[in-house]
């Protein structure tokens, strides 16, 4: 091997280097990838420019199971509310119960206390908060 076949090819490895660190920041941090979605069933990521597509079908297209923002990530409220664990309403009602409160409470907290979720379901939300 020359050296100059063998600097083509560092080179052309280099580039290739590049172009797979370029993608994943693209895919990262939303250069038009502004969206991150799991599939709480599957585990299977995809990626959207907007939420938007996923308001209407919010089912993996692989498994037909639940999938879930993940970044930007969600608030705990907005994931218990994607499970269907609580309502708009019982949100709503805790949040202001939150506000009320001066010292700060977990949301999580409120709502246990509300008896509006249960421990597994609270935790179910905040491990899928973590995700991320
Ligand atoms: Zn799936």
């Amino acid at each position: 091997m020359t050296y100059s076949v063998f600097f083509q090819k560092l080179l052309t490895k280099d580039q290739v280097c590049c172009a797979i660190i370029t993608l994943n920041f693209v895919l990262q941090w939303g250069i038009g990838v502004a969206y991150k979605f799991k599939c709480i069933n599957c585990g299977d990521v995809t990626f959207s420019a907007s939420a938007l597509k996923y308001q209407k079908s919010k089912n993996c297209e692989k498994c037909g199971g639940k999938i879930i923002q993940i970044f930007p990530p969600l608030k705990l409220g907005e994931i218990l509310l994607e499970l269907e664990s609580i309502t708009k309403d019982q949100l709503e009602q805790a949040l202001a119960i939150q506000q009320r409160i001066m010292t700060h409470v977990a949301l999580g907290k409120i709502l246990l206390r509300l008896g509006y979720i249960n421990q597994s379901e609270l935790e179910k939300a905040l491990k899928l908060q973590q995700l991320e």
